[in-house]
């Protein structure tokens, strides 16, 4: 028998099957490889694709999995090779965290497109830990104007709602579906871009995510099932509720486009071509560049956007969740390890 000197050990919330609660477990501080930092979490916050993948909807190939992909943290070690971040510098890390960096869409501007890809905390092990290790080239420095548990929201909701909301081009009025952590972001980045932003929100009283459009600036608020009072030029649909599709194109001004900006959707029913017609267009958003964070991180803090957050403890993560799924807070929930 050999001895081995005992590995240091963290907590963590491991995701083993879909359907099942993700579960408290002491497992070894991951080791950094070649081009790869050790982080200390500080901060991840929780990202509605956590619920597909807990459902299902979007498959974690190789479980165990180690969730949550936007993180702040402390650099501990670096594994061999240069960079720009170093022990002690903040880091963020988003849901981008591998590319091939070879196939036609990484020599295009494309890496979001990368057959080969990997995902943090899908084909990665995650933030909702104690520590994380992340290939360095994929991270980025936190804005200095934020802290930690602020900055998270930026990572995911922040950064591929910017996508989002770059696909809508020169488009004043936007209409968003959904106003959770994405659209809150977005819609201080729209409003000191000089838009107006309709927020549409789900049928029956949401009084709360509406109020908190207004809050943030919304020239107007209304359920998703109800006409805005002006034609929109642009939609970004942040539910992931298929007929939220042809209820945006029906909102739409000719020559507008609906955005979806989730990983996952439920059906799109079938719709009357003259919806579309008028050169109305309708595409998605599918992850981010590396481009698209250092754009959103560079805005964010001359809007400045502020983030609204509810924090939850590391082994609590399970309740961040059920809590997004009911829709129980505005803003978006973020696990403190
Ligand atoms: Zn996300
Ligand atoms: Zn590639």
């Amino acid at each position: 028998m050999t001895y081995v000197a005992a590995a240091r050990m963290m907590r963590a919330m491991i995701f083993e099957a879909p359907g099942e609660p993700l579960r408290a477990a002491e497992v070894p501080v991951p080791e950094p490889g070649p081009g790869e930092l050790l982080i200390r979490v500080h901060a991840c916050a929780v990202c509605r694709t956590d619920l597909h993948l807990l459902d299902g909807e979007v498959e974690i190939a190789a479980p165990p999995r180690i969730l949550g992909h936007q993180i702040v943290g402390t650099v501990e070690a670096c594994g061999a090779g240069e960079g720009a971040l170093k022990e002690g510098d903040r880091a963020g890390v988003p849901w981008l965290g591998w590319t091939d960096g070879t196939c036609e869409y990484c020599t295009s501007g494309r890496e979001n497109l990368c057959p080969n890809a990997r995902f943090t905390g899908r084909d990665i092990d995650g933030g909702f830990a104690e520590y994380t290790v992340a290939d360095r080239r994929f991270c980025f420095p936190v804005p200095p104007s934020y802290g930690d548990e602020q900055a998270t929201p930026l990572l995911c909701a922040g950064l591929i709602g910017y996508r989002a909301l770059r696909m809508t081009g020169q488009a004043r009025r936007l209409g968003f579906y959904g106003f959770g952590d994405s659209a809150h972001i977005l819609a201080q980045i729209a409003r000191w871009q000089g838009r107006e932003v309709y927020a549409f929100t789900r049928p029956g009283a949401d009084e709360a995510a509406q109020e908190f459009a207004r809050e943030l600036g919304a020239v107007w608020t209304g359920p998703s099932d109800e006409a805005p009072p002006a034609r929109l030029e642009a939609a970004i649909i942040f539910a992931p509720v298929g007929p939220l599709v042809p209820a945006a194109l029906r909102a739409l001004a000719p020559g507008g486009t609906v955005v979806c900006a989730g990983i996952h959707m439920s059906d799109i029913p079938s719709f009357p071509y003259e919806i579309l017609w008028e050169e109305r267009s309708v595409r998605s958003v599918a992850n981010l560049t590396r481009e698209d964070g250092e754009e959103l991180l560079a805005v964010a803090p001359q809007v400045p956007v502020q983030t609204r957050i509810q924090t939850y403890p590391l082994a609590a993560v399970n309740d961040a969740l059920a809590d997004l799924r009911a829709g129980a807070f505005t803003g978006a929930a973020v696990i403190v390890p």
